[in-house]
């Protein structure tokens, strides 16, 4: 569909995000020809920048745009779409010269009165932004359409969210609002909701009559980095599986929604949230929640450092950097199918995917020849190498009934010819043209908290929660596999 001309403002445009992602991001639509005749993007943060420097910080001199594009000839254009506004050196002070430059802006660049704010900025002051724009009159959309942009963390816990939605409903209306999930940008992710409510093949199969269990992985290598200070206080459960995992099993859960609209989309995930079965006793909160944290180790032949030796982590931290859970969800579909859900770092290899495990067929046509049939497994691999992976059961040439497991795999690379949208380059994109099918509505993150804060609740308060170590380059704590039912329940990539 058409994007409308418009202004993109980003709070917080000093920052490593509006360098290394929304700025390239930006540009690699600008010079697909994605952006509207009439564009624009204004800069904002607190320190006195000209509009030149500001330019040659983003885009002429940018290394993320040189390390990710050929197309060099159109920087020069696109350098001048850009512009800085200085706020002063507060957040919270009076935005009328930041209205007076937006309103002259749209009338030289001819934006319609379009304008879309993007908060790139620590969530605290996420609310003071929304209110001080608001006082302005820039929420109005009197003119063009008013759209505000939140990146995460989307509140600490189910309170903290719930005020920030007020905070941010109090001055813009919940359709202006986009709640960004990078992950739900990501094809693979996408592809999801197509596999299933657009083949035949798939959905009749999946519910509780033909599906054992459901297993996700999100698996990374690396440790926190530079992200230590932050991490420590937040921890695996709050910064992947609150936002990313739980959007992707909500579209794994789901209902086929009645259409492809947004909010029929939203409403099914929603839907699918409120069923997942809430753990509150501490007997199932131990034998179902596992926490872990990685000790020093080798990746691939090299020596890493413990989480605890990080820099910005407290020495005696119990924060967790492995998180696994398993729980039930409640409705028709699926009723007792166990899912079990892990996220760490310092894995031994990076990758997320889910794994839908079939049942075996109910009567073992070959068990007298000694074989058992082989349990049907569907991969959707989010990352890296997206696509789609059957394994299923062949006869092995010869005599007798032998078994042995084939694929039928997929990889999305296949496609050539299509070059895959980045994850922010497809939600600026979707943002500007007003879809906010892959964006969090405000009770998809409650919902999310709900679920999310008795388990947090637990771990911080009951004396028999224990964080496991872990030796970086192991799939977690030795006793991880036992603990969530036996180890037979975990595919660990790598090992089949
Ligand atoms: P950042 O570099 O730490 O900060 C962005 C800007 O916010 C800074 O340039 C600064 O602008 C302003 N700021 C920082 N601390 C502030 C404070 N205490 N009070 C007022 N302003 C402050 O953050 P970022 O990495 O760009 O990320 C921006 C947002 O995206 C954050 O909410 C983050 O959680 C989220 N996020 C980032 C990533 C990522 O990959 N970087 C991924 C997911 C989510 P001034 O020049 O005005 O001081």
């Amino acid at each position: 569909s058409k994007t409308p001309n418009q202004l993109l403002v980003i709070f917080g445009s000093s920052g490593d995000l509006t360098q290394r992602k929304l700025i390239p991001s930006i540009f690699k639509l600008y010079c697909e020809g994605h952006l509207p005749e009439n564009f624009g993007v204004l800069g904002v943060s607190r320190s006195e920048v000209s509009d030149e420097d500001f330019r040659k910080k983003v885009v002429l001199e940018n290394q993320h745009i040189s390390d990710t594009i050929g197309n060099f000839a159109k920087r020069d254009s696109f350098a001048e779409k850009i512009f800085y506004q200085a706020l002063g050196d507060s957040y919270d002070l009076d935005y009328s010269p930041l209205r007076e430059r937006i309103e002259a802006l749209d009338k030289t660049m001819g934006c319609d009165g379009n304008c879309m704010f993007y908060l790139s900025v620590p969530p605290k002051i996420y609310e003071t932004i929304a209110s001080r724009l608001n006082e302005q009159g820039l929420s109005k959309e009197s003119e063009g359409h008013r759209r505000l942009i939140v990146e995460k963390p989307f509140g600490y816990d189910l309170d903290t969210a719930r005020e920030l939605n007020k905070g941010l409903q109090d001055n813009f209306g919940e359709s202006q609002i986009y709640r960004i999930d990078h992950y739900l940008g990501k094809e693979t992710v996408q592809n999801l909701l197509v596999t299933r409510f657009s083949n035949s093949i798939f959905e009749p199969l999946w519910n509780r009559n033909y599906i054992r269990h459901v297993e996700i992985t999100n698996a990374e290598s690396v440790g926190v980095g530079k992200r230590g200070g932050y991490y420590d206080s937040a921890g695996a459960l709050r910064d992947m599986f609150q936002n990313h995992l739980l959007q992707i099993i909500s579209l794994v859960v789901m209902e086929p929604p009645i259409d492809a609209k947004a909010e029929s989309i939203r409403n099914e995930k929603v839907k699918a949230l409120k069923s997942l079965r809430i753990m509150t006793d501490p007997d199932i909160l131990h034998q179902n929640t596992i926490r872990g944290q990685y000790l020093s180790g080798e990746i691939d032949g090299e020596q890493v450092l413990g989480y605890r030796e990080e820099s910005g982590v407290d020495p005696n931290s119990t924060t967790e950097t492995y998180a696994a859970i398993k729980f039930f969800v409640d409705n028709w579909r699926w009723a007792d199918i166990p899912f079990y859900v892990r996220t760490a770092k310092r894995m031994p290899t990076k990758v997320t995917e889910i794994v839908i495990h079939f049942k075996t067929p109910h009567h073992q046509l070959f068990k007298d020849s000694g074989v058992d049939s082989k349990d049907n497994k569907l991969i959707i691999r989010i990352q890296p190498n997206e696509g789609i992976l059957v394994k299923f059961g062949v006869k092995v040439p010869g005599q007798g009934f032998k078994v042995e497991r084939a694929n039928l795999d997929f990889y999305y690379d296949d496609l050539k010819g299509t070059r895959v949208m980045d994850a922010y380059e497809r939600l600026l994109l979707d943002a500007m043209q007003g879809d906010a099918t892959l964006y969090a509505r405000a009770d998809e993150v409650e919902a999310a908290w709900e679920f999310v804060d008795p388990i947090l609740n637990y771990w911080k308060t009951d004396k028999n929660v224990v964080t496991y170590g872990y030796s970086a380059g192991m799939w977690g704590p030795n006793n991880a596999d036992e603990l969530l039912e036996g180890d037979s329940y975990w595919r660990n990539p790598g090992k089949l």
